[in-house]
């Protein structure tokens, strides 16, 4: 098996329960008896956490919502399929922020997840995708799915200490996965070692005819020839001779933690002695990625949100005695204000706000305009063609092969704070080096880059052009 294992085969539902009752990483556990038939897949006796937002048959599927609360999906996602047939034994289901909005799984209606690196600490796993990231860091399961809008698989990769996958959005396919922002979402997998990373991709990473956003049999490819092409000239056994590395100047901001850039310049220092040239990169329009995200992750969310009425989707609840219950509004109103949590309403306001006509133009138009401008700083840094372009550029010799950044601008919050309310830190703003690749759909993947100064782990992301996941998952091999 390609894939790290914490401990040996016999980790019973018993010892899960154990490791997770101070971290609350997983919300519900499947019982023993699901395990998969065919376990000589190649994902066999791998124990496997999904995302509380990835639809399964056998345990309930709430996105950590009030909402859907008592949700249990008629099917199982295509992702579940194919880790089922791949002989996964899918363990449970993971915590995270209501239907994926936050950055420090603080928002759920489970409760918060405390990263496993040092319980006494109760510091935040990161978010969304915060129990993914602690199931795997407490070897609760090898390997976990999460979901990634604007970071959340990174974000919390880094924070926890493993590694985190987001894929070329409409890799992997969407069908059966609770929708935030669907030009953003993409499913995403984590794991202690890149290899599992890289073997699980391997059985999910296929063409689904249910996902309207998939990228066609053809598109895939044609980046797959193409990236295995700029893989054999970089990769030769222990060398990265050729391989040009850009490190983008607009990444380390003022809020950027002093000691992440040291475990930064270390990882840069290593690949450079095996041959990679490090080149400065510039990607003018960062700065204003961050709000262009947020305006249409808030917008796409609006919409999405729309459907949870308590008639059509969604717990019921009723007005009380008294109310003017024969308007359905009504209805409406109350299961919409008991059952989303403070975040989703902000979003909800926001982005339905930001669709108005008053805010359309300078809002939601502008930041779609941003966002083309994303786009093309990357498709202008990279040396190698955009596959999904349709417009034939000649190719960059002077471009990089693969971006390296720092994926958090910090080590993992405490939730005291937090909880308390009396954190001054921005949510927000621990996004800002993640969202550029979700604008711009590429492959994006943090590693873990050792501890910084207060014993907290850092991580370190790798981004190359759309559909070279196996570049970047190369590099971040190299780098582990
Ligand atoms: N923290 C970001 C948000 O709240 C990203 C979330 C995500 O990637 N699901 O929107």
């Amino acid at each position: 098996k390609q894939i790290t294992r914490h401990a040996s085969t016999t980790v019973s539902r018993t010892a899960i329960h154990d490791l997770n009752a101070n971290v609350n990483a997983l919300v519900f556990t499947s019982p023993e008896t699901t395990l998969s038939k065919s376990q000589d897949g190649p994902l066999g006796n791998i124990r496997v956490a999904v995302k509380d937002n990835i639809c399964t048959s056998d345990m309930p599927t709430t996105c950590s919502s009030e909402m859907l609360r008592n949700f249990h999906s008629p099917f199982d996602a295509t992702v579940v399929k194919l880790l089922k047939s791949a002989g996964a034994d899918i363990v449970g289901k993971a915590n995270c922020d209501e239907f994926g909005m936050g950055s420090l799984n603080v928002y759920s209606a489970h409760g918060p997840v405390v990263n496993p690196h040092n319980i006494s600490e109760r510091r935040s796993a990161g978010g969304s995708s915060g129990g993914s990231a602690a199931a795997v860091a407490a070897g609760i399961c090898d390997i976990a799915l999460g979901t990634d809008t604007g970071g959340s698989i990174r974000l919390p990769a880094s924070y926890c200490g493993v590694a985190g996958l987001k894929p070329s959005y409409g890799l992997i396919s969407r069908w059966g996965v609770v929708s935030f922002a669907d030009s953003l979402d993409c499913v995403g997998i984590m794991g202690c070692k890149v290899n599992g990373i890289k073997t699980t991709f391997g059985a999910l990473s296929q063409y689904d005819p249910k996902d309207p956003s998939a990228a066609t049999p053809d598109t895939r490819e044609k980046a797959r020839q193409a990236c295995s092409l700029a893989m054999k000239s970089y990769f030769k056994s222990d060398s990265l001779n050729g391989l040009r590395i850009g490190i983008p100047q607009e990444y380390f901001p003022s809020e950027l933690q002093p000691n992440i850039t040291s475990s930064l310049r270390r990882i840069l220092d290593a690949l450079q002695s095996r041959g990679a040239q490090i080149i400065s990169v510039s990607l003018p329009s960062t700065p204003y990625a961050l709000s262009a995200y947020y305006v249409i992750a808030s917008a796409e969310a609006s919409s999405n949100m729309a459907r949870y009425d308590g008639v059509e989707y969604g717990s019921r609840v009723n007005p009380p005695p008294g109310a003017d219950n024969t308007k359905t509004a009504n209805v409406y109103a109350y299961t919409r204000s008991n059952g989303f949590g403070k975040e989703v309403q902000r979003r909800i306001l926001l982005g339905t706000y930001a669709l108005t006509a008053d805010a359309f133009d300078n809002y939601f138009l502008q930041a779609q305009r941003v966002r083309r401008l994303v786009r093309a700083d990357f498709d202008q840094v990279f040396a190698v063609q955009n596959p999904l372009s349709n417009v034939k550029t000649t190719p960059n010799p002077q471009g990089v092969h693969v971006l390296l950044h720092p994926s958090a601008i910090r080590t993992a919050p405490s939730l005291e704070e937090k909880e308390a309310g009396t954190s001054s830190l921005d949510d927000y703003v621990q996004d800002v080096l993640t969202v550029p690749a979700s604008l711009a759909g590429l492959p994006a993947l943090s590693v873990p880059a050792g501890l910084a100064e207060d014993g907290w782990p850092v991580g370190v992301s790798a981004v190359s052009q759309w559909g070279y996941d196996d570049l970047v998952l190369e590099v971040g091999k190299a780098i582990e």
